[in-house]
C-alpha cells in the first residue's frame, strides 16, 4: 500500500506546548519575579563583610569556590594584617597563602591577589577603581568580580552579576536558555530594568542558597512556584 502523503494527517489534538519562552512572555515573568522577589527578600544584599572598596574586592576574589560564610571568617584577620593594596602587594606568597588557605585554591587567590594589588599600586594609586574596564583589567578580577565591587562598594551599576546561583536560577526561571554567563548577563540587562540590577543578583544569590538548591530545590515551599516554568521540574 502506498503511504498516504504527510499533508492528509490529521492536525493533532494534544500539540507539545512549546517551551520556547517569547520576549514578551519572558519580560513579563521578569516584571512578576521583580515584585514578588522585593516582597520575599526586602533586606536581600551582599552577605561579604567589607567595609570599604579595597575590602570588597579582596573578599570577592576570595569567595570563587568558596562559601561567603567561609570568606567572611577568614576576611577580619586578613583586613587587619593587610590595611592597604601596598600591603597586599608586598606580603611574601607563602604568609598570604597561610593566611587564606581554608578558603580553597589559596595559591592561585594569593598570586592573583598580590599581582591585583600591585596592578592598584603602579596604576590607581593603590584605590580601587569605579569602572569596569578599569577593574577588568587588574590581575585576576573578571567581569563577576567587577559588578560585584561596582554594585556594592560604588552603587554604580555596569551589569548585572552572574554568579553560580545566578546562572541557575535565571535559567530554572525562564529568563534565559544561555549557559554562557557572558549571554545571561546580556540576557538579564534587557530583562531587568538598570535600577535594580545589582538587587535582582541578591534576590536570586538568596533564593539560591534559600530554596532552589542546585540539586534538590524546594519547589514545595518556593515563593515563586507559580511564576516559574520549572517548577517540580528542575535537578
Ligand atoms: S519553583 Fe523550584 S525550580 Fe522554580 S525557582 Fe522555585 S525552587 Fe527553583
Amino acid at each position: 500500500m502506498k503511504p498516504q502523503p504527510r499533508s492528509n494527517a490529521k492536525p493533532s489534538t494534544n500539540p507539545k506546548p512549546s517551551t520556547k519562552s517569547t520576549a514578551s512572555t519572558k519580560s513579563t515573568r521578569a516584571a512578576a519575579l521583580l515584585a514578588a522577589f522585593a516582597k520575599v527578600y526586602p533586606e536581600a544584599h551582599c552577605e561579604l563583610g567589607f567595609s570599604s572598596p579595597l575590602e570588597l574586592l579582596v573578599a570577592t576574589i576570595l569567595s570563587a569556590q568558596c562559601t561567603d560564610k567561609r570568606v567572611n571568617m577568614v576576611t577580619p584577620a586578613l583586613f587587619k594584617k593587610y590595611p592597604n593594596a601596598r600591603a597586599y602587594a608586598e606580603a611574601p606568597q607563602a604568609e598570604l597563602e597561610k593566611q587564606i588557605q581554608s578558603t580553597g585554591f589559596f595559591r592561585s587567590k594569593a598570586k592573583n591577589l598580590r599581582s591585583m594589588a600591585a596592578d592598584l599600586v603602579s596604576k590607581h594609586g593603590g584605590k580601587v577603581p569605579a569602572t569596569m574596564d578599569d577593574l577588568t583589567a587588574l590581575a585576576g578580577v573578571g567581569r563577576k568580580t567587577a559588578n560585584v565591587v561596582l554594585g556594592n562598594a560604588f552603587a554604580i551599576s555596569e551589569g548585572v552579576v552572574v554568579d553560580t546561583h545566578v546562572r541557575r536560577l535565571s535559567r530554572r526561571l525562564g529568563l534565559t536558555r544561555h549557559t554562557d554567563p557572558a549571554k545571561i548577563e546580556a540576557d538579564l540587562m534587557k530583562l531587568i530594568p538598570r535600577s535594580q540590577w545589582a538587587v535582582f543578583s541578591h534576590w536570586l544569590i538568596w533564593h539560591g542558597r534559600r530554596r532552589c538548591f542546585a540539586r534538590k530545590p524546594d519547589c514545595d515551599s518556593c515563593e515563586v512556584q507559580h511564576l516559574c516554568p520549572s517548577a517540580f521540574k528542575a535537578v
